[in-house]
């Protein structure tokens, strides 16, 4: 599969670690460094401490062999070719992300530079960041023919992640040195060149041997604006969807069949018009705002990004106001909650809109029943139990005795549920669903009234 290169990732969350195994794979040697000690031992022992598919197959498979974790940057950095920095971003009070730990990384590697090193940043991050890099490795004494810093952002989606890896949409390289942009084809060859996909036992996808997946070279710059651009863009075209969902709701239209029309054109294409409670999670909110930042910073006016968050932030409030509308008071009522995670197939529960919505509800004085496939113990962290909160094993207890039920997630399972069930345990039979998971007809058929977004209920 060509030639293997030595490679440092440096932070071992959803990113480093899942680039890490599937560099791995590639047939890359790696090691994936994090400063935190709990983690780095819970990796070599074997624990993903993540929820994501195949990455505790390829864990195993490369641990202490292909990959090797350590909290010492230093030896990574010294015996990698290439430095990933995959550390977090998160924002900052004022909207801007925080630049703090891809800053100490940085400085960090400089004090371990004896060899020319490719800097590479996988973390999402403003652009001019490779220019902050670069300023704060020469300021620690190191000569600027010693390395140089490309861009080269991450587009998985967690839930996927390890087949989106394997299997990009794209590969955006931005360098500025053609050196540097040599060792990132390397890198990414065997993807390019198609040889992963012809070997057995792959993690599946589109791509083929014969259909790989493309690589761009940009320039640096070019590359940290695709990344916020692109984020950017999903999240409007999610509340654009939404803002369309709040017209068919004051009109009895059906959100459903005017995305299905629209997402026919092949312009606009189906996918991210679904509408909901709104998007979440730990990038589209920090993203849409550092950009937003970014842009004031430049005196650019992309006020339409303002607009896409505040249709954001408006569509919890509406919900609220349909679960109001549904059980006309709120103070005593007990709901059942399916879906804590910001999205489905993950654990993850950083921004996530479902939490902020159970938050808004406990503060309306209602009690809730939650059940999520996957992020019950994470969620346990921010909302303990109580005599307000309890969490369930399966969904049909979360919705025992409720007064409604309230979908909050868009976990496939929850799409296969069995709604005569669901009718029996309910107290009252009332759904209400902030995923448009079901067809309408098919919930009232079961006896239950159902509440969706931008579609008229159905009874
Ligand atoms: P994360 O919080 O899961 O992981 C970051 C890791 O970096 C943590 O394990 C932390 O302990 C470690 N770390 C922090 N400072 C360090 C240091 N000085 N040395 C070594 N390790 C250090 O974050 P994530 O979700 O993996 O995101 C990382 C970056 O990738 C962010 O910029 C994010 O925006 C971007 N990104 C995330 C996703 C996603 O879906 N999560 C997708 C694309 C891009």
């Amino acid at each position: 599969m060509g030639k293997s290169v030595n490679i440092a990732v440096v932070g071992s969350g959803y990113v480093g670690l899942v680039a890490a195994v599937c560099f791995a794979e590639m047939g890359h040697q790696v090691t994936c460094v994090d400063n935190d000690p709990r983690k780095v031992a819970a990796l070599q022992g074997g624990d993903t401490l993540i929820h994501e598919e195949h990455l505790p197959e390829l864990l195993n498979r490369y641990r202490n062999t292909k990959v090797t974790f350590t909290t010492d940057l230093g030896s990574a950095a010294e015996n990698a070719a290439a430095i990933f920095i995959a550390v977090g971003t998160p924002q900052s009070e004022t909207g801007d992300a925080d630049l703090s730990y891809v800053e100490a990384v940085a400085c960090e590697i400089a004090r371990h530079l004896t060899s020319y090193k490719v800097i590479v940043e996988k973390s999402t991050v403003p652009v001019y960041t490779n220019e902050w890099i670069r300023r704060s490795i020469e300021r620690n004494g190191i000569d600027r023919k010693m390395f140089d810093v490309v861009s080269n952002p991450e587009f998985l989606r967690e839930g996927s992640a390890v087949g989106d890896f394997l299997h990009p949409d794209r590969i955006v390289v931005g360098a500025d040195s053609e050196r540097a942009a040599q060792v990132l084809q390397d890198i990414y060859a065997p993807l390019t060149d198609g040889s992963y996909y012809k070997q057995a036992n792959i993690i599946p996808g589109p791509f083929s041997a014969d259909a790989p997946p493309p690589l761009l070279l940009t320039s640096t710059k070019s590359a940290e604006i695709i990344k916020h651009a692109s984020n950017a863009f999903l999240a409007l075209k999610i509340s654009f969807i939404n803002a369309v969902s709040n017209l068919c709701e004051a009109t009895d239209a059906n959100v459903q069949q005017v995305a299905q029309g629209m997402g026919l054109d092949s312009r606009i294409g189906p996918r991210f018009l679904r509408p909901g409670i709104g998007y979440g999670g730990s990038c589209f909110p920090k993203d849409v705002a550092a950009f937003r930042s970014v842009a004031d910073q430049m005196g650019v006016d992309f006020s339409l990004l303002t607009e896409v968050e505040r249709i954001n932030a408006t569509q919890k409030k509406r919900f609220l106001a349909k679960v109001r509308a549904a059980l006309w008071t709120l103070r005593g009522k007990k709901l059942g909650v399916l879906g804590l995670a910001f999205k489905g197939d993950t654990d993850d529960i950083r921004d996530s809109p479902a939490i902020e919505m159970v938050q808004m509800l406990l503060a309306e004085g209602c009690s809730v029943c939650a059940f999520d496939p996957a992020a019950v113990e994470r969620t346990k962290a921010v909302l303990p139990e109580s005599d307000k909160v309890s969490y369930s094993t399966d969904a049909y207890a979360a919705a025992e005795d409720a007064d409604a039920l309230l979908i909050l997630t868009d976990w496939a399972e929850f799409g296969k549920l069995d709604m005569k069930k669901l009718r029996t345990a309910l107290r009252y039979p009332i759904m209400i669903d902030g995923r448009n998971m079901f067809e309408p007809a098919t919930v009232a058929a079961a006896g239950l009234t159902y509440y969706s977004v931008g579609r008229p209920a159905a009874h």
